[in-house]
């Protein structure tokens, strides 16, 4: 895992241009079964994905927390929420709140979530690869493939898994049916 890490920024900036070219013709015309694709292909993903092993995310990046999480995660720690924010988290400029460590501080060194039961939403639903109206999350997901091995393999099945008026090359739909015969 450790050499997969190290070499997927590099490996992600090298399908930079292709998978902005893949968004751009998903906003323009985003196939009728997308959602049902991403939820397919991160299943797939996912099933043979051992998290344990890399916890990249929670190691390179914070989560933001909405008000739900900051009270449940507050109540667990037995802190008042005031006292939850001062010590853990960091007010953006929108008055979003993500931790302030990182990595992040609930992270055990065997890679496990100290508080996976109430960890933030954000968390629960990292890396989005699953959800619906997918081509609308574009600079995230750019992001994510250089830090979520899962994101990047996600993106190449997608566009093997896309018509080829998706791919780099455009054109015509493939024929669905070799010609001829007989
Ligand atoms: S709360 Fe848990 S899942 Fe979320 S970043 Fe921290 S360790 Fe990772
Ligand atoms: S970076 Fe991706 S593969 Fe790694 S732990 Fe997070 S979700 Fe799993």
């Amino acid at each position: 895992m450790e050499n997969i890490l190290k070499q997927l920024p590099k490996k992600a900036k090298d399908k930079e241009n292709e998978n902005k070219k893949l968004f751009k013709k998903l906003r323009k015309k985003p196939p009728r079964h997308l959602d049902t694709l991403m939820v397919e292909l991160h299943d797939k993903e996912f099933a043979k994905t051992d998290c344990l092993s890399c916890a990249n995310c929670c190691k390179t990046t914070a989560p933001w927390l909405n008000d739900q999480d900051v009270a449940r995660i507050a109540k667990h720690l037995k802190l008042k929420e005031q006292k939850f924010i001062e010590e853990y988290l960091e007010v953006g400029e929108d008055n979003e709140f993500s931790f302030k460590m990182i990595p992040c501080v609930f992270l055990g060194f065997d890679n496990e979530c100290s508080i996976y039961d109430i960890r933030p939403k954000a968390c629960k639903e990292y890396p989005h690869t699953n959800r619906r109206r997918f081509h609308k999350i574009e600079a995230i997901t750019l992001e994510n493939t250089a830090i979520c091995p899962a994101t990047y393999n996600i993106m190449e099945a997608l566009k093997n898994a896309l018509p080829i008026q998706y791919s780099e090359k455009g054109g015509k739909p493939r024929e669905r049916f070799r010609r001829g015969g007989g």
